[in-house]
């Protein structure tokens, strides 16, 4: 049976325009999703939209739509931006397919007939913008701890989850699941919030109507998190238990930005004990972006717009820079600086030139054909273990989603390369006709090393990859049989390759 791995985004919520935020979260998960297909797993990749809740329907109301009118404009917004950068998810589910609704009246029945939701009434502090309940002593200021906004006593009949009956099962299984919740930090602050003891959840609401109706009580929707939080398994076919339920859940790992970590660590979990449903194997909470050093807020305009960095940088740069600057889990900063420097260095200089040296010597040494390599020579064999060692590495870092560190050991490889040029002087060799054989394994090392290179770079830069092995005449699409030093084949023609990244002489914003 083909091994199966499902990995998901957040849904986004519509009353949001698509920012550097969400592209990093998608592209995180769309990085781990095609390594996957490239080791030979089937992938399903989910990302979509949250689109019920107050602020919608508010949204709605003051720009003179419907709240799905609302909704369908804003999801456009986000699937363009997925498809202008290259993401390749599987399903985009959105909380207002009838596919979802059906899911969640579900889930919520099974635990309602099982006596874990009951019907109760609501007292206390409400952030309308946050659609956050708050108590007294959660409240900063007497006001929301999330925004700092202004907060109304609001009391209303609501049904209620028994979260505190799940309580030391939760803690028992963060504890006996060590990689449940990563990075280690987050998953202790976790410990620590369960711990100090869990109040049953409101999770219902009377408030508004843009919503899923309560099965049989339809004066209630459900609370928003309930509803977009069962999009993980809707999208599979939940209640359906087989198909793609059957054969990808639970998750491997649900990637989520650290803000939104209790709902994904507490909440699901225990709806899904509730249910009978076996728990995510993973949420992994990854950091938050800064802009030039500051926070990134509507106020300070300084918002990073994906898009007008893709049609100016280039989608792959965009890509290798998210991931390659910061280390997975921490938080960043993002600055045109930073990201100039990287593809001049990085992409330009280090990727780029090796391949264009690399074509143009195989080019003007053996006429653009690739020549069978000769007896290995102790600085080969460094070149070529090196080689090996990287794949099995990136292989290891990825299982941590430690992006950036595969990124690293990728990169040193092709510095290994740059330095192998110098060491071997193939220009020197060049001139001397019993060197030849000698000329020859360099050759054919140095495209070697760098085809396992474009290989194992799949997942980053899709499209530069496919340039790059084009050149090296590279037949099929990547696949972990390849990964293997010797599948080069000697008599194959080459094409020299031009510049993959061009160097960005201006570093003005
Ligand atoms: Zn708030």
């Amino acid at each position: 049976m083909q091994k199966t791995f499902y990995v998901t985004t957040p849904i986004y919520y519509v009353n949001d325009v698509p920012h550097i935020g969400h592209a990093y979260t998608t592209l995180a998960a769309d990085v781990i999703a095609r390594y996957k297909r490239l080791m030979g797993y089937e992938v399903f990749f989910l990302t979509g939209s949250d689109e019920h809740g107050q602020k919608v329907e508010k949204a709605a109301t003051a720009s003179g739509e419907t709240p799905l009118e609302l909704a369908d404009r804003v999801v456009k917004r986000f699937q363009a931006l997925w498809e202008k950068l290259g993401i390749s998810s599987t399903d985009f589910i959105r909380t207002t397919q009838e596919r979802h609704k059906a899911g969640v009246a579900r889930i919520f029945t099974t635990i309602l007939e099982k006596g874990d939701i009951y019907l109760g009434e609501y007292e206390d502090w409400y952030c309308t913008p946050c659609e956050t309940f708050w108590t007294e002593t959660q409240l900063t200021d007497d006001k929301c701890p999330d925004c700092n906004r202004p907060v109304d006593k609001l009391k209303e009949e609501s049904y209620f989850f028994r979260m505190s009956k799940y309580q030391e099962q939760l803690l028992a299984h963060i504890e006996a699941n060590p990689d449940f919740i990563q990075p280690k930090s987050k998953r202790n602050e976790i410990i620590a919030f369960v711990k100090e003891g869990l109040r049953d959840l409101s999770v219902s609401r009377t408030t508004f109507r843009w919503g899923i109706p309560v099965p049989g009580n339809e004066a209630h929707v459900i609370y928003v998190w309930f509803d977009a939080l069962t999009n993980y398994i809707t999208a599979l076919g939940y209640p359906d238990e087989g198909g793609n339920y059957g054969t990808f859940w639970p998750v491997d790992v649900h990637l989520i930005g650290k803000d939104i970590l209790r709902f994904h660590a507490v909440y699901w979990p225990t709806f899904l004990m509730a249910a009978g449903l076996p728990l995510p194997r993973k949420v992994f909470a990854h950091g938050w972006w800064t802009v030039e050093g500051q926070k990134m807020s509507k106020s300070l305009q300084n918002v990073v717009e994906p898009n007008m960095l893709i049609d100016k940088y280039g989608v792959d740069a965009i890509r290798y820079f998210l991931l390659r600057e910061v280390p997975f889990g921490l938080d960043g900063d993002f600055s045109h600086a930073a990201l100039v420097h990287r593809i001049n260095s990085d992409l330009a200089n280090d990727l780029g030139n090796l391949l264009n040296r690399s074509t143009a010597m195989v080019a003007k040494y053996f006429g653009g054909v690739v020549p069978a390599p000769g007896e290995e020579t102790a600085l080969d064999r460094v070149y070529r273990e090196k080689t090996v060692a990287m794949v099995g590495q990136v292989g290891e870092l990825m299982e941590e989603l430690a992006f950036s560190r595969a990124l690293q050991a990728i990169w040193e490889v092709i510095g290994a390369g740059n330095k192998y040029i110098d060491e071997t002087a193939p220009w020197t060799l060049a001139k001397d006709p019993e060197q030849r054989e000698r000329l020859a394994t360099v050759m054919h090392y140095l495209l070697e090393s760098q085809r396992l290179v474009y290989f194992v770079l799949t997942p980053f830069l899709p499209k530069t990859t496919a340039k790059a092995l084009a050149y090296l005449s590279w037949p099929d699409a990547p696949s972990a049989a390849g990964l293997v030093w010797g599948k080069l084949v000697a008599g194959t023609a080459i094409a020299r390759a031009e510049a993959l990244f061009p160097r960005i002489e201006n570093s003005d914003s």
